[in-house]
């Protein structure tokens, strides 16, 4: 063993600690290199799951369970001497991993994220590992040839081994992964060409995060694409997107139903194609139909009477043809403020309806937060994409709780006036119930905030007419009733009301059972509002097994997408090509 100063803080020595300690298995001594509160986040490295131990009893615990199987080893750092946080690099039985370590001042490691990056004997055919696109004895026919051989057969004479429902931004990044990997993966969308989920959403959208951010795996955007991207430019990229990464995608091809058989292991899916039923076996399902799939409708009494229009803000298109017209906005979140936004330059008057408190976040303070991870600045340092990806999944969500908490301090303070405005027009306005602000937010329920481009000065100024705290009583011939007794004139009601959950998905279109045993999808059981416990310390159920055989989820923004497509891909890979391993399970 290396002769280390136990106080000493170079991340250099503590990894040699570490790799030395676990080569000899002394779990005691590994935990001991931990902060009292230090945490391990393992992505499939050890685990073959998703997962955060955030004590010394759970990392030893883990380590009992998968350190026979798995044999880290050949560790490297990547670090300056006498850093206290580097890169690592190491090797299990089945593959090649990467890590992350932060050390505290005592010398202890307060962060360890370790990944899964790659299959040992089934290497990524990416970079030197790239075919050679020569024709060689084994093939048969043209590139083309060959091309419209799969696309003919998949589904067919031959099925899939995954099967991913939904062709949005998910399926489509999941998609070109296990392309990449050699999975015989087949994409159902329901849309008749990809890109349409986006191009269906209202004309104003833009992506509210930056470029940088967003990028598709292997074909980032170019250079001089836009810092917000619109919804029909995104559209278009993801349609080029499907046919550069060669993907086989049945478009117009509505997924109605599903059946597990545990004894052939495979499932029994039912697709209708052209007005036809047709079965699919595949042994793998991956659901990617996002969560902006069921349009969630209160229902109001006098819906019946209302003389106007009504829609849900996935049904409005733009405010053209409104102008004059007085339109009631029911909800305060993106959507809501995106839609009236478009209705002011549309020369309508948009009444938004505030039920409860929103988290506003201006766009360039957005932008700022991200700069030190996805920004033009960062890439000129040398940041790549996917080295950015590693450093924010890094941090275990805990930590990331106490670390966006402090943010939000300071964003109260530098954007003072920018929030004094908004509560001087009446505007509710919250950090987060805990003010662990958006980000927490966004991973517990995917909703209550909007990211500022352009409609929080609206409502400032009053171009955008604002009802708070006020609920909606019910619908008249001409109007809406409000809890408070204004009745509000109305030609139009938007319900920027949200969206069903993705479990919901479950329910519809496989079974109640299979919904029960599987549970909530999303939130990590932080006890917030819509995100109750017990803490999970990770999404629920995404991209990583569930409890049920063949079942999994994807989704997410951009970014998220783009990062655990990887993941989700690598560990169906190693069950098409029955690489031996174990996942952990705490239960
Ligand atoms: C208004 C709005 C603005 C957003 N802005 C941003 C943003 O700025 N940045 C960002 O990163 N994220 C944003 N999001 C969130 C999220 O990234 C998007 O919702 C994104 O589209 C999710 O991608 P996805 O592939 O998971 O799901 P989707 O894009 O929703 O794709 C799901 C696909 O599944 C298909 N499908 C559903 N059911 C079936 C079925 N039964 N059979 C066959 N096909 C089916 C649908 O046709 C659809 O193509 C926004 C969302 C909304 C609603």
């Amino acid at each position: 063993m290396a002769d280390i100063e136990a106080a000493s803080t170079d991340v250099n020595l503590w990894v040699q600690q570490f790799s030395d300690s676990l080569a000899s298995g002394n779990i005691v001594n590994v935990c001991e290199m931990f902060a009292e509160h230090g945490a391990w986040r393992d992505v499939l490295a050890l685990t073959w799951t998703i997962k955060t131990f955030e004590n010394r009893g759970g990392i030893a615990a883990m380590l009992e369970s998968t350190l026979r199987s798995t044999l880290p080893h050949d560790f490297a750092v990547e670090a300056e001497p006498g850093a206290c946080e580097g890169w690592l690099l190491f090797k299990t039985q089945q593959g090649s991993c990467k890590g992350y370590v932060r050390l505290d001042g005592s010398g202890k490691a307060l962060t360890v994220f370790t990944a899964l990056q790659d299959l040992e004997e089934h290497q990524t055919k990416t970079g030197k590992q790239r075919p050679t696109g020569l024709y060689d004895d084994l093939d048969e026919g043209t590139w083309l040839d060959r091309k419209q051989a799969e696309q003919n057969s998949l589904g067919t004479d031959s099925q899939p081994y995954v099967l991913i429902v939904g062709g949005g931004q998910g399926g489509l990044a999941l998609g070109a992964r296990l392309k990449v990997q050699g999975v015989p993966t087949l994409i159902v969308d329901r849309h008749a060409k990809s890109g349409d989920e986006w191009r269906s959403r209202y004309n104003s959208l833009t992506l509210h995060d930056p470029v940088w951010y967003d990028h598709m795996p292997y074909v980032p955007f170019p250079d001089n694409w836009p810092i917000y991207t619109p919804k029909d430019k995104l559209g278009d990229f993801l349609e080029a997107y499907a046919m550069i990464m060669e993907l086989n995608i049945w478009n117009s091809t509505e997924f109605v139903s599903a059946a597990h058989d545990e004894n052939s292991g495979e499932w029994d899916v039912i697709v209708e194609r052209d007005g036809k039923a047709i079965h699919l076996h595949p042994a793998h399902v991956v659901m990617a139909v996002g969560n902006a799939g069921f349009p969630r409708k209160p229902n109001f009494t006098g819906k019946d009477i209302f003389q106007g229009d009504q829609v849900h803000s996935s049904e409005y298109t733009s405010g053209e043809g409104r102008q004059g017209q007085q339109v009631v906005v029911i909800g305060a979140n993106n959507s809501a403020h995106d839609i009236c936004a478009d209705l002011v330059e549309n020369g309508a008057k948009p009444v938004m309806i505030q039920r409860s408190s929103t988290l506003v976040l201006k766009g360039e303070t957005n932008s700022k937060m991200a700069r030190a991870l996805y920004s033009e600045e960062a890439v000129e340092q040398g940041l790549t994409t996917e080295r950015a990806d590693f450093l924010n999944a890094s941090l275990p969500l805990r930590m990331a709780e106490h670390a966006q908490k402090e943010a939000w301090a300071q964003i109260a303070i530098s954007d003072a006036e920018f929030y004094q405005k908004l509560a001087d027009a009446g505007f509710q306005l919250d950090f987060g119930e805990d003010g662990t602000g958006l980000f927490m937010k966004y991973l517990r329920t995917a909703s209550g905030y909007y990211i500022d481009v352009g409609a929080s000065e609206m409502v400032a100024d009053g171009r955008i007419g604002l009802r708070s705290q006020v609920e909606i009583e019910q619908l008249t011939e001409n109007g809406v009733l409000l809890s408070d007794g204004e009745e509000l004139p109305a030609d139009m009601i938007v319900f920027a009301t949200g969206f069903g959950s993705m479990e919901e998905w479950v329910k519809r279109l496989i079974s109640l059972s299979v919904a029960e045993k599987i549970g909530p999808c999303w939130g990590y059981g932080s006890g917030a509002a819509g995100d109750p416990g017990p803490w999970e310390g990770e999404l629920r159920n995404m991209w990583k097994p569930t409890a049920q055989d063949g079942l999994w989820f994807h989704g997410g923004n951009l970014q998220q997408s783009r990062f655990y497509s990887h993941y989700l891909a690598l560990q169906l890979k190693a069950r098409y090509e029955n690489v031996e391993f174990a996942v952990y399970d705490s239960n």
